[in-house]
């Protein structure tokens, strides 16, 4: 591991710095934009890709929230960084066989998406007696209208939404926090992250409706922050426009 002042990673921890504080920039202007208060929105980085020694590094430039998409990699590195002050965040798809571990580390899953996974994740909390586990329904636009159980991407069609949101209610151990999305590459929201984020909003507050606890909307990513916030994104996954292109991918 880097040691603090070594030439490589000081370097990192500058360009780290600069890039943070763009990424910060651009949330305050689209918050002042959408005459939206700098606090109602919050950064979470995603660090996937990128080795513990770059999340160590953000914690160290006040980063506190941070998000992985595979467990494989992600239980390794929040184990190496399990002395920072981190809320651990997971929003890629989940296979049920590996709820155990990612309710070992992770503080939010955004991307609960059927109903074997809620109870996956319900067993996998009471089991390791730990504190309640912040759940999002993710939430997947190009599938509304399309068959159900049409696989594909992650995430759950909007009209499954309510049953998903009941049952994670309803289980032991997990609490339901509110919504997710990505912006879809198919379908009829296709390069309209706008038009995409706004169907969010309604699906978030048909959900708030019954369940005025779940206030998250996570949606926003590099390429498309400012849309989010504009529609009222309370969460913007953040990944490369922090930590740089990613070599692999995904
Ligand atoms: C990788 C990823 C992000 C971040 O994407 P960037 O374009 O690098 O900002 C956000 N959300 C999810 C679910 C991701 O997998």
């Amino acid at each position: 591991m880097a040691v603090d002042g070594d030439g490589a990673g000081e370097r990192r921890r500058q360009e780290l710095a600069g890039r943070l504080a763009r990424v910060e920039e651009r949330i305050t202007r689209a918050c002042d934009a959408a005459g939206r208060p700098r606090t109602d929105v919050t950064l979470v980085v995603v660090t996937k890709t990128y080795p513990a020694e770059d999340v160590r590094l953000l914690a160290g430039l006040g980063v506190r929230q941070v998000a992985e998409n595979r467990d494989q990699e992600a239980a390794g590195k929040a184990a190496l960084c399990a002395d920072l002050p981190l809320t651990w965040h997971f929003v890629g798809q989940l296979q049920t066989n590996k709820a155990r571990s990612v309710v070992r580390y992770a503080d939010v899953v955004h991307s609960v998406d059927r109903l074997r996974l809620v109870s996956a994740l319900s067993s996998a909390v009471r089991s390791q007696g730990r504190s309640e586990l912040d759940c999002l329904v993710q939430v997947a636009l190009e599938k509304e209208g399309a068959p159900a159980g049409d696989g594909g991407r992650g995430g759950a069609a909007p009209g499954e939404v309510p049953e998903l949101a009941a049952a994670i209610a309803a289980a032991p151990g997990l609490r339901l926090a509110g919504v997710m999305t990505v912006a879809p590459l198919s379908g009829a929201y296709a390069g309209r992250p706008r038009a995409a984020f706004e169907r969010l909003m309604d699906v978030a507050r048909s959900l708030r409706a019954e369940a005025p606890a779940a206030t998250m909307v996570s949606a926003g990513m590099s390429g498309d922050l400012e849309e989010a916030i504009a529609a009222g994104a309370t969460h913007v996954r953040v990944g490369s426009a922090v930590l740089g292109v990613r070599a692999v991918l995904r």
